[in-house]
């Protein structure tokens, strides 16, 4: 049987409820084998984080310690250079079998910026990619994307075929929950409490993580 397994990257600086439950949202309505979180090194779209990719990478193996199908990927923070999505990809799929399917989760943000991407014509070679929409969301999708999504694009993400090459949609209402948000919440020596797992907040008290002073 051909595996199927989802990836969605981030910061995770730091990993907090809204990813967490997305993930787990998208993995079982895709009945995936594996969701494997993967934590970028140099993000190339944006500031550095603000805490060490070490630090990051030890607080989403906390989050996801017993929450199969969900799972860490640490290959990005093992690369030299910036996270480029179509790198991992072909790193991941050359450990693959072939017809094992992948499925690339991005945001509806992320995918209307997807024409800026490194070699973002070569994504949909190695994977389908799912978008996360939101319910209230009436953007539309940029002309560059347009084409592609006519092509390529499915209305049921369950009937996505084969190891990659389309775009499917999944509706979600996000939690209104962000990374920026609690490290505010942290600079100002104000509670994250139940915005990320207990093992998350414990992690970053005991190691002094987004104090005003960091
Ligand atoms: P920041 O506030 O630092 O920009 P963030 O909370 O958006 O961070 P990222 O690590 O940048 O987190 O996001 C990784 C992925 O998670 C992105 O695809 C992003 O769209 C998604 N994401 C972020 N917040 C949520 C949320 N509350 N619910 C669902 N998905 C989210």
């Amino acid at each position: 049987m051909p595996k199927r397994i989802g990836i969605f990257g981030g910061t995770f600086d730091p990993v907090h409820i809204g990813h967490l439950r997305s993930a787990l949202e998208v993995a079982e309505l895709m009945a995936l084998d594996e969701l494997r979180l993967i934590p970028s090194a140099r993000p190339p779209h944006r500031e550095a984080p603000q805490v060490a990719a070490l630090d990051r990478l030890a607080m989403v193996e906390l989050a996801v310690a017993g929450l199969a199908p969900l799972c860490v990927d640490d290959r990005e923070l093992k690369r030299d250079k910036p996270s480029y999505s179509i790198d991992t990809l072909e790193s991941l799929r050359a450990e693959l079998a072939g017809d094992d399917q992948l499925f690339l989760i991005l945001g509806w943000d992320a995918f209307c910026g997807l024409p800026s991407w490194h070699r973002w014509d070569e994504l949909l070679q190695h994977c389908h990619i799912l978008v996360l929409q939101r319910p209230d969301a009436d953007s539309e999708a940029p002309e560059t994307l347009r084409n592609l999504l006519a092509a390529r694009s499915i209305s049921d993400p369950l009937t996505l075929k084969g190891p990659g090459g389309q775009i499917s949609f999944i509706w979600q209402t996000p939690l209104a929950v962000s990374a920026t948000q609690i490290r505010t919440l942290l600079a100002s020596g104000k509670s994250v409490r139940f915005l990320v797992p207990d093992a998350v907040l414990t992690y970053i008290h005991a190691h002094g993580l987004y104090r005003a002073s960091n």
